[in-house]
């Protein structure tokens, strides 16, 4: 079976990846993150630092990303460095700065986990759990994560093809765990000028391929803070059902990725900008939209 051949008119369940393959044109999964629904017709906004470096530098973030209409927060408490002698995060240290930052600004956390013995711990302070790109084949760590039974947000590997992505969700997905947000964050291509090539491609066929629903981190996928906003408004014009995006309160001071983070005004100026575009694509945004009820 051609296993891409699967547009919404045409479907064709592989086996290979059973349980994240979408089986009618309104099979969709709506992700829940503390009172955070994702994939419904609100956009979510994850937003934060790359790192978590201080209490006053998350703290300060966190206040302008719930200002400026950001629902959910991220900044990284181990992090996955290229050197070994770059900042790597404060650990448990990070993930209990992360959990006030949250409470202080109403927002559920999303943090990384690169390890198997790391989920207990990152688990308990987040209320959802990121494989980042370097350990999205990391199939202990994928099945470790579907059975704590927190939502995962899964980054594609920057080698990865479509069909290994989705394979990697559907590792999460057959230990029990429907909780999946895929997010595309750039590939590793020929190209120089940016840090990756973001596969904006990759989100109508991961929507027509899948049940999941799907972001896109243009921080990453781009690595220029001045690209960000325009691949953040293409990434939801192409269907995305949000955003990862890296926002610091001084980006010129950042311990790690400061070159692609927003500033606070950069980041209220994107959230402005949304707000026109995302009724054109038959979306909502903004801080009181995607809530759950009860
Ligand atoms: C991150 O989002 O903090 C990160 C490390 O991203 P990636 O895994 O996509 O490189
Ligand atoms: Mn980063």
């Amino acid at each position: 079976m051609n296993t891409l051949d699967c547009n919404i008119s045409n479907i064709k369940i592989d086996p290979a990846y059973r349980l994240a393959a979408k089986r009618s044109v309104d099979h969709t999964t709506i992700v829940r993150v503390g009172h955070i629904k994702i994939g419904a017709s609100a956009l979510t906004i994850m937003a934060g630092p790359c790192a978590v470096e201080s209490k006053k530098q998350l703290l300060e973030t966190a206040k302008s990303v719930e200002r400026f209409g950001g629902q959910i927060l991220r900044g990284g408490a181990f992090k996955p460095r290229t050197s070994p002698y770059s900042f790597r995060g404060l650990e448990e240290e990070g993930l209990k700065y992360l959990k006030l930052a949250g409470l202080e600004a109403g927002m559920p956390i999303v943090t990384e986990v690169m390890d198997t013995r790391q989920v207990g711990l990152v688990g308990a302070y987040a209320d959802m759990l990121q494989i980042g790109s370097r350990n999205m084949s990391n199939f202990p760590l994928l099945m470790e994560a579907g059975l704590s039974q927190k939502p995962i947000l899964l980054k594609r590997g920057m080698n990865a093809t479509i069909e290994e992505f989705v394979m990697a969700a559907e590792y999460i997905l057959s230990r029990g765990n429907d909780q999946v947000v895929l997010c595309e964050r750039g590939i590793r291509t020929f190209e120089t000028a940016y840090r990756n090539t973001l596969d904006l491609n990759a989100v109508p066929m991961l929507k027509s391929m899948t049940h999941l629903p799907v972001i896109v981190d243009p921080s990453h996928g781009t690595g220029h803070r001045w690209m960000v906003a325009p691949m953040a408004k293409a990434a939801i014009a192409a269907g995305a059902d949000g955003l990862l995006t890296e926002v610091h309160y001084r980006p010129e001071e950042a311990l790690c990725d400061g070159a692609q983070s927003l500033s606070p005004e950069e980041f209220q100026k994107l959230m402005e900008e949304l707000k026109v575009l995302a009724p054109s694509v038959g979306r909502k945004v903004g801080k009181d939209e995607g809530i759950l009820k009860n």
